[in-house]
C-alpha cells in the first residue's frame, strides 16, 4: 500500500508564492456520522489510508453534536464532519441544519456522504450549509481531493475573515485620526474640540468675545422615522452645507457635534452678531424648504440654535461656553423650537 503525504498542500504554496507551511492531517479531528457500522468501517479505512487518523464517531444527529460540543470544551474542535445524508429519523439535511443553527460550529466544512444522486436532497443539504458532496461507492483519490479542497476554502475564508476585522480596525483608528466628519465633510467634534481650546486661549490673550451657536435639527427622528435613514443622511449634509456657507470667515469653524447637532465657533464675535448669524441660518433652512411633514410646526425642516458669547477668563474652561450655548439650546426647543436663543446670565 502506498504511504499517503501526511500533509494538505496549500494553493499559494504549491505555486511557489509564499513559505511552504505544512498543514499536517493528523492535526485536523474528523467527525464522521453515519448511522451504520459499516459505513464508518468503510470510511475510517480509507482516511486512514489517505492520513486522516484523528477520527470521531457519531451515529445520529444528537450525538453528533454532543461529540461537536464535547470537542469544542476540550479545546480540540472538529475541524471537517463528513455526514451521511441517508439516515433514518433525523436524516443528514436536518443534521446539517442544526449543526448550522448553534454558532459554534456553523463554520466547519461539512461534507455530505451520499448513495443517493437525488437531486432534490442534494440541493437541500446545500441550502442547509453542507460545502461539498462525496458519492457512494467512495473513491480514496476523491476523498482526499475533496477533503483537502474543502479544508483549503476554509483556511480561506479564516483568513478573509480576519483580514476584514483587521481592515474595520484600522479604518476606527483613521476615523478618529482624521479632521472631518465622513458623512457631511464638515469639521468633526474631535476637530472643535481643538479648534476652541485654540480660540479661548487666544481670547484670553487679546481680550476678544468668542462665541458659540449650537444647533439642533428639530424632530429629526420622525424625520428618519417617516423617509429612511438615507433620506436623514441626505438632510444632514444638505443643512451642514448650508450652515458652512453662513459661516466662512477665517476664524469660523463649523463642525458636526454628533448626530444631528452642528456648532459654529465664532473668533472674535459678540453675541449681538453671534445671533444674527443664526438668525440666518434659521431663515435659510426653512427658504429651502426640505419637506418634513410629521413635523408638528412646520411642513418643512427647522432648526432651534442656541447662541453665547464671553470673553475667556484665566483659570476657565471652554466648557463654560458649550454650557452657556447649549442652555440656550435647550430654552429654544423649549419654547416652540424653531428660533434662536441667546445665554444671558
Ligand atoms: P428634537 O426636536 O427634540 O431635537 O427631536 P429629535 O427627534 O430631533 O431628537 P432626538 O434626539 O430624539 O433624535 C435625534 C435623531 O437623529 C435620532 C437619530 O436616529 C438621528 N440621527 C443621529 N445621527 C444620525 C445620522 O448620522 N444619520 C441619520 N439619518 N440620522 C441620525
Ligand atoms: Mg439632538
Ligand atoms: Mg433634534
Amino acid at each position: 500500500m502506498a504511504v499517503a503525504e501526511n500533509r494538505i498542500v496549500d494553493v499559494a504554496e504549491s505555486s511557489g508564492k509564499t513559505t511552504p507551511k505544512t498543514a499536517r492531517k493528523d492535526d485536523v479531528k474528523i467527525l464522521v456520522v453515519d448511522d451504520t457500522e459499516g459505513g464508518h468501517d468503510l470510511l475510517e479505512v480509507l482516511l486512514f489510508q489517505i492520513g486522516y487518523k484523528n477520527l470521531v464517531k457519531a451515529y445520529a444527529a444528537d450525538d453528533a453534536l454532543e461529540q461537536l460540543s464535547r470537542q469544542h470544551e476540550a479545546g480540540e474542535p472538529i475541524g471537517l464532519i463528513l455526514l451521511d445524508i441517508l439516515m433514518p429519523v433525523v436524516d443528514g439535511v436536518q443534521t446539517c441544519l442544526m449543526i448550522r443553527a448553534d454558532e459554534r460550529f456553523n463554520e466547519v466544512p461539512i461534507l455530505m456522504v451520499t448513495a443517493n444522486t437525488d437531486v432534490k436532497k442534494l440541493k437541500d443539504a446545500f441550502e442547509a450549509g453542507a460545502m461539498d458532496y462525496l458519492e457512494k461507492p467512495i473513491s480514496k483519490t476523491e476523498l482526499d481531493a475533496r477533503i483537502g479542497s474543502a479544508l483549503r476554502l476554509k483556511k480561506e475564508l479564516d483568513r478573509r475573515k480576519e483580514l476584514l476585522a483587521q481592515l474595520q480596525k484600522a479604518n476606527k483608528k483613521l476615523e478618529l485620526l482624521s479632521s472631518k466628519d465622513s458623512l457631511t465633510e464638515i469639521a468633526n467634534r474631535r476637530t472643535f474640540n481643538w479648534f476652541l481650546e485654540k480660540e479661548w486661549r487666544r481670547s484670553i490673550r487679546k481680550n476678544h468675545p468668542v462665541a458659540l451657536i449650537m444647533i439642533d435639527i428639530d424632530f429629526f427622528k420622525l424625520y428618519n422615522d417617516t423617509y429612511g435613514h438615507q433620506k436623514g443622511d441626505s438632510c444632514l449634509k444638505e443643512v451642514a452645507a448650508i450652515i458652512s456657507k453662513a459661516a466662512k470667515r477665517p476664524g469660523d469653524l463649523v463642525a458636526r457635534y454628533g448626530g444631528e447637532e452642528f456648532v459654529i465657533i465664532l473668533a472674535e464675535t459678540d453675541l449681538e452678531t453671534a445671533k444674527s448669524i443664526a438668525e440666518n441660518i434659521r431663515e435659510e433652512i426653512e427658504r429651502t424648504s426640505m419637506f418634513h411633514e410629521k413635523s408638528s410646526i412646520s411642513n418643512c425642516v427647522t432648526l432651534s440654535l442656541g447662541v453665547a458669547a464671553m470673553t475667556a477668563a484665566r483659570g476657565a474652561t471652554p466648557d463654560k461656553l458649550v454650557e452657556a450655548a447649549d442652555s440656550a439650546l435647550y430654552a429654544a426647543k423649549r419654547e416652540g423650537r424653531n428660533r434662536v436663543c441667546v445665554f444671558t446670565e
